[in-house]
């Protein structure tokens, strides 16, 4: 019994500390682009903008009211995949394809994009190395665990209202 009391009370330090960790570390908003509805308040709330360039064909470099709404939030923005298709980033995209997301988002914010996450945190190992080369640092590896992320359509197994909770 005593014992059985022991591993709870770990259980639910390791729980407080992971708290406090997700707390302490940047917020992320994932699937940012003008195609996708997104609250303002995520906005507002993260750190870390996630933006797809070319979400269902839509480049965000046509919209530049959008382009400049967002630079003007002065948030850390990254690339998130390129259309953000399903598996994308599993399915041999080519290096040129990669290239263009690049450019996309550099006609949109005037820079080019130094950070990268898959969809769907997704990404074959050729993939990896693709990244590599495009001189862009892969961000996965823990990022749902130790970092609040958010998605602008909700769409993760991992709801906005538990992310907002815990
Ligand atoms: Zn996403």
């Amino acid at each position: 019994m005593k014992k059985g009391v022991s591993i709870l009370t770990i259980i639910l330090i390791l729980i407080a500390v992971l708290f406090f960790i997700r707390l302490a570390n940047p917020v992320e908003l994932d699937d940012l682009t003008p195609g996708i509805p997104c609250e303002s308040d995520l906005i507002e709330k993260a750190n870390i903008l996630w933006v797809i360039p070319d979400f269902e064909n839509n480049s965000i470099a046509q919209n530049k009211p959008w382009c400049s709404e967002i630079l003007e939030l002065n948030k850390k923005l990254g690339i998130h995949g390129v259309k953000h298709s399903y598996n994308e980033f599993r399915e041999n995209i080519t290096q040129a394809e990669i290239q263009r997301g690049m450019e996309i988002f550099k006609e949109c914010f005037g820079f080019s994009p130094t950070m990268f996450k898959p969809p769907q945190l997704a990404i074959s190992d050729e993939e990896k190395k693709l990244i590599k080369d495009s001189g862009m640092e892969l961000m996965i590896g823990g990022n749902q665990i130790t970092h609040k992320v958010y998605h602008c359509n909700d769409s993760d197994i991992i709801k906005n209202w538990m992310v907002r909770i815990f």
